[in-house]
């Protein structure tokens, strides 16, 4: 394998402290579907996700419920485990800070910034919020408290060890502004830029074990722990092949922690003379019912309720289409049913059992001859080519737009043809329209794949029995008009069914 042809993806780990959410749900699905994409396009593909460990706050919530801090990540981390099956994420590794090969290359990464002599001691005097597990300063206080836990911090003094990121600014800076590093999308990267306007500070690398009680053990200081950027960030690297993968081509993180993936990040590996990422891709929050998603408003969306309720597809769907790939949207419960009833329901649900049935009909459910292609042939080709184009901008919610395009395409082709009177008048007509739709089905379900995999699969099987999803290559697949005469067509299940009785 080449290295160009391969595709390496992450995406954030999430702290242990509490349960997945639907922002955890999204990042997974937008990285299993580029993850889908590029193996369907043939290159080999690894994608990592895991979980983030370590820390006071795990340490607290533990100490609380009277469980050793091992044992409430280990539930946790079995949660979000189960989320990922459940979606149908098709991750290659769950990568854990607690776990071993991990501990061993966050010390080894550890070990070469030492080594660059960028890691020192010094005197720590800061602002310290327990809720963030991090330092503030006193600019980013509201009226003195956390702008987010709306608490004063505590004052904390002690010696640390310090990572001199300080002398990576401008590195960084001309990294991230000639794309070398590509942060998308563009405002993202205006944004770190801007920031990478004033000098950098040094920031502490190691706390004292009072301070953050379940972390890495800095070797021969058994006062000192790892603070959470050199455990949790090499995470990147601790759960891949790095000969074969690295460097990432895609991290995949919420706006939230831009700064650092897009600098703490990328001066540690350049202190460490490591290959730098090619793209750091930023998505935004969701919002509920159009307010900020809480429990104290009752408007928490349960990924798992929506799974059970609806499917993974409609989930899976739903997210990639509502919320904007690399901006805040929202989840609206409304919307959710007028999305599923109005796009999954009858533009694509419809569109197969209708086709399929007139195919069984008309033609004992074999594919009729082909005649003229009404246009189709263009038009598929040219929905292939914006499906690249959005997928090469990772716009996912506008490449999914370019399938529902060609599914009401095909709706408009059955009202406009009408196939139920042409089989009364003219049988040549009747095979060239239905053999054009039996092919814009087969279409629509390659395109499909990586977005909606079940239901795509399911579609594909009508056509040919033996599919299999894994595996399986686009290329030499997506010419209009592969379709042989004289195949039989299985009629598919009822790929969505009605809401009424969906309940
Ligand atoms: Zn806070």
């Amino acid at each position: 394998m080449s290295k160009s042809n391969k595709f390496y993806i992450t995406t954030s780990i999430p702290y242990l402290n509490a349960g997945p959410h639907m922002g955890h749900t999204m990042e997974y699905l937008q990285a299993d579907i580029l993850a889908r994409y590029n193996r369907l396009d043939g290159r080999e593909v690894f994608f990592l996700t895991g979980s983030d460990e370590h820390g006071s706050k795990i340490a607290q919530v533990a100490e609380a419920r009277g469980v050793w801090p091992q044992e409430l990540v280990n539930e946790n981390a079995a949660i979000f485990q189960d989320l990922l099956v459940r979606l149908g994420i098709s991750n290659d590794a769950f990568i854990r800070t607690t776990d071993d090969k991990h501990v061993k290359f966050a010390l080894e990464m550890w070990q070469k910034l030492v080594d660059a002599g960028d890691i020192y001691k010094a005197n720590y005097e800061g602002l310290y919020c327990v809720g963030c597990e991090k330092f503030l300063t006193e600019k980013e206080l509201v009226d003195g408290n956390c702008p987010i836990h709306h608490k004063p911090p505590i004052k904390v003094m002690e010696e640390n060890y310090f990572f001199r990121l300080s002398k990576y600014g401008q590195t960084i800076r001309e990294k991230i502004s000639s794309d070398e590093i590509k942060v998308i999308p563009e405002s993202r990267k205006n944004e770190i830029l801007s920031f990478l306007e004033e000098d950098l500070t040094d920031i502490s690398f190691s706390r004292s074990r009072e301070a953050v009680k379940w972390c890495i053990e800095i070797p021969g200081e058994p006062d000192q722990l790892m603070y959470v950027w050199c455990d949790a960030l090499t995470n990147y690297m601790s759960g891949v092949d790095r000969e074969k993968f690295w460097p990432a081509d895609i991290h995949l993180i919420g706006k939230d922690i831009l700064r650092f993936h897009a600098v703490y990040w990328i001066g540690m590996l350049l202190s460490a003379k490591l290959t730098l990422p090619k793209v750091i891709m930023v998505h935004g929050f969701i919002t509920s019912d159009g307010q900020k998603m809480s429990k104290s408003l009752g408007n928490v969306k349960d990924p798992f309720e929506y799974l059970e309720k609806y499917g993974r597809d409609a989930l899976r769907y739903f997210l990639l289409r509502e919320i904007p790939t690399l901006g805040d949207g929202d989840f609206s419960a409304e919307r959710f049913e007028i999305v599923y009833g109005d796009e999954l329901a009858n533009t694509f649900g419809n569109l197969v059992s209708r086709v399929l049935a007139m195919n069984k009909k008309y033609f004992d459910g074999r594919v009729p001859e082909r005649g003229g292609d009404d246009g189709f042939e263009v038009m598929v080709g040219q929905a292939w080519v914006n499906l690249e184009k959005r997928f090469a901008e990772y716009d996912l919610k506008k490449a999914l737009e370019e399938i529902l395009a060609l599914g009401y395409a095909a709706n408009k082709y059955v009202e406009d043809s009408k196939p139920w009177a042409l089989a009364k008048e003219d049988q040549t007509k009747l095979a060239t329209v239905i053999y054009n739709l039996l092919e814009l089905i087969r279409q629509i379900g390659l395109m499909l794949l990586p977005f909606i995999p079940d239901t795509a699969s399911k579609v594909l099987k009508s056509f040919d029995g033996d599919f299999v999803a894994d595996g399986y290559l686009w290329a030499g697949q997506r010419d209009f008009g592969l379709l042989k005469s004289g195949t039989e067509i299985t009629a598919a299940e009822i790929l969505f069914p009605r809401l009424e009785t969906a309940k």
